[in-house]
């Protein structure tokens, strides 16, 4: 553990979860003996004794048992278990993708001539699925400003708007949302709101907030070793579940048992992981914003991330992820150098693994609202368990690298 941390500004939530990853979801003792880790099944047929059992099976489809193998299979089932306590919901549905999670959502829950609001920090997939798939089939989306006060949403809001969607913080600029205001609001007009939840892991709970729908992207810290895709809903309400379950089950939706597996093992160790890579994150943060090349620190629990009273009102931790604006008047050329330098933080998309990473933030986003861009040369970090003390070393050596532009 990093040394220095301040209590008052991080609070870890992730206690919680400790029992739950080590217990939920698994078959345990039994007279014979089973392994620790229920085994992978594979499977796409499945066997009835008879006729009458075959059509009794058809009303399972709601309750994550074994019906056929692309409606889903036991190791899908126990992690959805698993990922449904986590989350505080009801059912989970797990797909092939933290970004298929998104898509198939918003599809579940919007039909032609419905109007979307997406906030202008969206992850950008999912921007690209709005814009792109969602218009083929008559949904029309709007961007709204991730901080836009109550007052503002509401003018953004018109009689066919069905679906609110939210991310907080959002994707590489980091603004925290008031995502109980969104919730009322969409409630009041008869909307539902949709969590990208993803960073927000086991540190926000969405139901307790007046989420209808939250999404996580289980490639991230479950998983945790940078080598398994894999996206969750879960939802609260039974008729959000048939909505969602029957969608899944029109298209086809369904995870690799492996994969499953995979993830059922990566969470059990995941409150360990969260909480090291996280205090690491935040003293690194607090050290970046000490230093003389550094403008901004988007870490949500530092006070001037954009949202910082949201994340202190409703988080109880921060995930290790955050993004570094850096002043004017240093040479991009030199910022590409440093970044193609660092010993530790390896270049490349996604993050919640082990090993830390870094990824330039600056003219590779997209927002529709002029404010949120990043003004200056910007990157985000993902830390990994590395030791604290190389990471920082190794920051410390780029940036003292960095050029002024004279
Ligand atoms: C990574 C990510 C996704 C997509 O997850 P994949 O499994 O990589 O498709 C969606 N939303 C957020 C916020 C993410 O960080």
């Amino acid at each position: 553990m990093a040394s220095g941390e301040n209590r008052e500004t991080f609070r870890t939530g992730w206690s919680r979860l400790e029992t739950i990853l080590s217990h939920e979801a698994r078959q345990g003792a039994s007279e014979q003996g089973n392994f620790v880790n229920d085994p992978v099944t594979r499977g796409s047929t499945v066997l009835f004794s008879t006729i009458a059992a075959l059509n009794a099976n058809e009303a399972s489809r709601y309750n994550h048992e074994l019906t056929y193998g692309a409606m889903g299979n036991s190791n899908q089932f126990a992690l959805e278990k698993l990922i449904a306590a986590i989350e505080g919901g009801a059912q989970t549905q797990i797909v092939g993708s933290g970004l298929l999670a998104c898509t198939f959502a918003l599809q579940a829950f919007l039909k032609a001539g419905d109007h979307l609001l997406l906030p202008d920090s969206v992850y950008g997939p999912t921007r690209r699925f709005a814009l792109k798939t969602l218009a083929r089939f008559g949904v029309e989306t709007e961007f709204y400003p991730p901080l836009a006060s109550e007052e503002e949403l509401a003018g953004f809001i018109r009689s066919n708007t069905k679906v609110i969607f939210a991310e907080s913080p959002g994707s590489h600029t980091f603004e925290v949302q008031d995502v109980p205001m969104i919730a009322r609001l969409a409630h009041k007009n008869g909307a539902k709101l949709l969590l990208d939840n993803t960073w927000g892991i086991g540190a926000f709970m969405p139901f307790e907030h007046g989420v209808d729908v939250s999404i996580q992207a289980l490639t991230k810290y479950p998983a945790g070793h940078s080598d398994v895709v894999l996206g969750a809903v879960t939802v609260t309400h039974d008729e959000d579940w048939r909505t969602l379950r029957d969608e899944a089950i029109y298209m086809g939706l369904c995870a690799s048992p492996d994969d499953c597996w995979l993830t059922l093992r990566g969470l059990r160790t995941m409150a360990l992981r969260l909480e090291k890579q996280s205090r690491n994150a935040l003293e690194l943060a607090r050290w970046l914003k000490t230093r003389p090349e550094v403008a901004l620190v988007r870490h949500p629990a530092l006070p001037d991330c954009p949202g910082h009273d949201f994340w202190k009102r409703d988080f109880t931790g921060a995930a290790g992820v955050f993004g570094v604006e850096l002043r004017s008047g240093i040479s991009p050329d030199s910022v590409e150098r440093m970044l193609n330098e660092f010993e530790y933080f390896g270049i490349g998309a996604s993050w919640g693994g082990y090993e830390s990473l870094v990824l330039p933030t600056y003219g590779t986003i997209t927002r529709s609202h002029r404010d949120g861009l990043p003004a200056n040369p910007a990157f985000r970090l993902q830390i990994g368990l590395e030791n604290y003390e190389d990471l920082r070393r190794d920051l410390e050596r780029g940036l003292k690298s960095l050029e002024k532009i004279v």
